[in-house]
Parts: C-alpha cells; sequence; structure tokens
C-alpha cells in the first residue's frame, strides 16, 4: 500500500496511546511525494529570554510514494514519534539515532512486535542501489551461441571454475566463442556467480559497454601453465 493521510493520522493516535502512554501532543502530519526519504520529523529552534534553546514546530511527513507492506509504513511513523517524543521531552540524545532514541525503538519492538530500524531513511530505492552499486570484482563470460544470442555468466574466480565451464559450454556445439574478462563494474552485481553450466540471455549491445573497461582473461593459458 501506500501512505495515504488518513491512515498515518489514525496509526499516529493508535500508536500514541499503545507506546507513548498518549504524551505526544497533536503533530501536523503530512504526505509528501518524497523519493529520497519514506518518512522525515522537523522541528525549529527557538531562544528563550533565559537563553535556552526551545524546539517548536514539530511536524512529521511520510512519504506516499512507495507502495510498501502496511506494517512498514506503520514503522516509519512510529520511528517518526520517537524523534518527536525526545525533543518533546527535552533531553538531549546522543546523536540522532542515539542512546534514548535506540533504548525506546528496542522497549517498542519488544512490547510490541514491531521492526522499527534506524534505517528507514533509505528508500526501497536507495536500498537497491546500496546492493546494487558496490564495486566487486567479478570474471565475467562472454559466450556468443551460433543461433546469434549472446549470453553472460559470471563465475567464481578460480582457475578451475573457468577452465571447466569454457570446457563445458564448448562441448555444448551450441556455442562459437566465449570471452572472459575481469571487472569490478557493478552492473555485474545483479547476476548470480556459480559455476553451472548456464547463462543470462542478454543483448550484444547492452552487455557491450559494461566491459568498456574490463580486463580479458586468457583461460585457455591459464589451464596450460598449471
Ligand atoms: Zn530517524
Amino acid at each position: 500500500m501506500k501512505a495515504t493521510l488518513e491512515f498515518v493520522e489514525e496509526r499516529f493516535s493508535r500508536f500514541n496511546a499503545l507506546c507513548f502512554d498518549g504524551k505526544l501532543p497533536p503533530i501536523p502530519l503530512r504526505i509528501s511525494n518524497a523519493r529520497t526519504y519514506l518518512g522525515l520529523s522537523r522541528y525549529r529552534k527557538r531562544r528563550g529570554a533565559d537563553g535556552s534553546v526551545e524546539l517548536y514546530a514539530f511536524s512529521i511527513s511520510i512519504s506516499g510514494r512507495f507502495d510498501l507492506p502496511e506494517s512498514e509504513i506503520e514503522d516509519t511513523v512510529i520511528h517518526e514519534m520517537i524523534h518527536c517524543y525526545i525533543w518533546i521531552s527535552g533531553r538531549k540524545d546522543t546523536s540522532a539515532h542515539g542512546r534514548l532514541f535506540r533504548d525506546m525503538m528496542e522497549r517498542i519492538n519488544r512490547e510490541h512486535g514491531r521492526h522499527i530500524t534506524i534505517s528507514h531513511r533509505s528508500t526501497p530505492q536507495e536500498r537497491e542501489q546500496a546492493v546494487d552499486s558496490r564495486p566487486r570484482p567479478h570474471v565475467v563470460a562472454l559466450v556468443s551461441f551460433k543461433d546469434g544470442r549472446t549470453g553472460v555468466k559470471v563465475l567464481p574466480c578460480t582457475d578451475r571454475s573457468l577452465v571447466r565451464y569454457r570446457r563445458g559450454v564448448m562441448l555444448s556445439g551450441k556455442v562459437t566463442d566465449i570471452e572472459f574478462y575481469h571487472t569490478d563494474n557493478p552492473w555485474f552485481n545483479r547476476f548470480p556467480c556459480s559455476s553451472a553450466l548456464n547463462v543470462i540471455y542478454k543483448k550484444r549491445e547492452e552487455i557491450l559497454p559494461h566491459l568498456e573497461s574490463a580486463s580479458p582473461l586468457n583461460v585457455g593459458y591459464f589451464s596450460v601453465k598449471r
């Protein structure tokens, strides 16, 4: 589901009673279209006559952009409520998600079976990128088939696995050529790495740009050397 104002307002009252002893005052709630966060809470600061800093104008925005399980939206609402609760209490946490925050989060998770985390600010998109964008070393086989198709295979980086894969694929009789490359281009993170004699078919022109900075590996050379 996507978060709606009605849903967020209902959950805010429900969780205020359930997890915060009803101690949170009404806080303006908004639905945003943000793609950079799931939930965000804000306040403003002012200095009182005695020089003390006062926080005020609290608000919570929940992104309505993402299609998420209901419980994940609920956990996001509670996460933002914890921030507001700490700010309103006037206590100072050790960091944005410091000791006070974690203690409350863990208590609520334990007592109410929730799965609130401190990493909620990452959106599904960001999480996917975090997994996919890390450069990792890969050995990639580019397999050309007699019928004109091209396949990609990510292999474990051992001479034995490469030699065996090459032999198996060439023996299939369906293949005209196999080239091996060493690359840490994260584009290849999406392919499962195994020794199985299979490929994932892709258009050649889609694959080649990702191999531009790759180093060719001569697998035959490995096997001759051993
Ligand atoms: Zn937070």
